[in-house]
């Protein structure tokens, strides 16, 4: 079944938008995007130097310094971190440059090298690990995968039991999303369709990113729903006015979303049962 929710399995789903194929699944709430005739977006040179630049040239420091308190790795010498769909490795490279001594591993479809740093190049799902690790941190990925429930699975099967999962990924609660949707009845469809874009195929809420950990074996110890900087922002416009407009808009939202919740990021922290 084309519809059916990838997350519950609930065929009890709506269409939200025919143009790029958006449903809603009415049972766990989470929105879910089904291609047709396009091929999937290819993870290559030009998606992580030019089509999301301003991403990978800006980390979310914040966010990595929260992972590394919510892991106590201070406290966890000695044992292994794998990055799940690592990018560039930034998260990896900064843990390294804390001087902690973490086994550090990193998976994703391109090619990196750094000292001290295990990487491997290819696609974690079709990939063999001969040893189990300690910690799996996963950011902005999970929203890529075409089943998340097997992408889930293959995480089971690396991590070590009691093993923690840092799963981060869009949060698509977040008060943009209401107003892209109240945008789009008045035909405007620019931060509607860059949202949903087609590289993200998975738009969790809060309450289908839960169901998807619990589902799969895992005890929720924390949930926070958050901003990324707004310099990791990639414009859709190239003209010079347009971006700033633009980027002032998200910014305003940001603000707002700062103090009153409704924050475009989400992050899970989970154990994994024995
Ligand atoms: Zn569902």
């Amino acid at each position: 079944m084309k519809n059916q929710c990838p997350i519950c399995n609930s065929e009890n789903t709506k269409i939200r938008d025919r143009e790029i194929g958006v449903y809603e699944c009415l049972k766990c709430t989470h929105v879910f995007t089904v291609i047709t005739g396009n091929p999937l977006t290819p993870y290559t040179e030009e998606y992580y130097n030019n089509k999301h630049k301003n991403w990978f040239e800006h980390p979310d420091v914040r966010l990595f310094r929260k992972i590394v308190k919510q892991l106590d790795l201070e406290n966890n010498q000695g044992k292994s971190l794998i990055d799940v769909g690592c990018g560039k490795g930034d998260f990896l490279k900064y843990v390294k440059n804390t001087g902690l001594k973490i086994q550090l591993y990193g998976i994703d479809p391109t090619k990196n090298v750094y000292d001290g740093i295990y990487f491997i190049q290819g696609d974690f799902m079709n990939i063999d690990f001969p040893d189990r690790k300690d910690f799996v941190v996963s950011t902005m990925v999970v929203e890529h995968v075409t089943e998340p429930n097997l992408f889930m699975r293959k995480i089971v099967d690396i991590l070590k039991p009691n093993g923690v999962l840092v799963l981060n990924t869009i949060n698509s609660g977040a008060l943009i999303h209401y107003l892209a949707r109240f945008l789009k009845i008045f035909g405007v469809r620019v931060v509607f369709d860059r949202l949903y874009d087609h590289h993200h195929l998975q738009h969790y809420t809060k309450k289908s990113l839960s169901q998807l950990v619990i589902q799969n074996g895992f005890e929720i110890t924390s949930h926070t729903i958050h901003n990324f900087p707004l310099k990791a922002v990639d414009l859709p416009e190239n003209r010079a006015i347009i971006r700033q407009i633009y980027l002032a808009g998200v910014a305003i939202i940001f603000a707002f979303s700062n103090v009153f919740g409704g924050g475009l990021s989400q992050t899970i922290v989970c154990r994994k049962h024995t």
